[in-house]
């Protein structure tokens, strides 16, 4: 049995993460209210919008990344978007043309998530819970084999 995940599941998971950063939006608000300005709840919110009206149709996995990073760092701004940006579009870069992807390039797909933010944030896999999370996924995805089936079916 093949285990892939498609465009489509990508998408999905795009247009989860929109609907996830409104309803967030005021919680990460009054947690960047403790240590920033203010914004980051809002900023997040509209640059997501942005990202699901300027989704490309079809099922380029690469291309939808690729779009999100363009939308994150045109509407997001600042630190978020400039990071945001940057880590999807390292990582949309293998993937541009690929309408599937098997275990490997999943992995790797959380191999250059870490990547661009380690390019951007100029720091490494240490402290930071969002960079340690994409490190132990991508290991998780080529060390075993039947979790990460598991796992891709839960994307669906
Ligand atoms: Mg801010």
């Amino acid at each position: 049995m093949t285990e892939v995940l498609t465009g489509a599941t990508v998408r999905k998971w795009i247009e989860k993460t929109a609907e996830v950063m409104a309803e967030n939006r005021s919680y990460l608000t009054e947690l960047d209210s403790a240590i920033g300005d203010a914004d980051h709840g809002n900023n997040m919110d509209r640059g997501y919008k942005v990202v699901v009206e300027k989704l490309p149709e079809g099922d380029d996995i690469g291309a939808l990344l690729k779009a999100v990073s363009m939308a994150l760092i045109s509407k997001v701004g600042a630190a978020a978007g400039s990071l945001y940006g940057t880590m999807f579009l390292q990582a949309s870069k293998p993937l541009i043309g690929k309408s599937e992807i098997g275990f490997e390039e999943t992995a790797q797909f959380f191999d250059d998530v870490v990547a661009g933010v380690k390019l951007r944030g100029k720091s490494d896999v240490g402290p930071c819970p969002s960079r340690r999370q994409a490190a132990s996924t991508a290991r998780t995805r080529r060390s075993a084999p039947m979790r990460s089936a598991s796992w891709m079916r839960s994307m669906r």
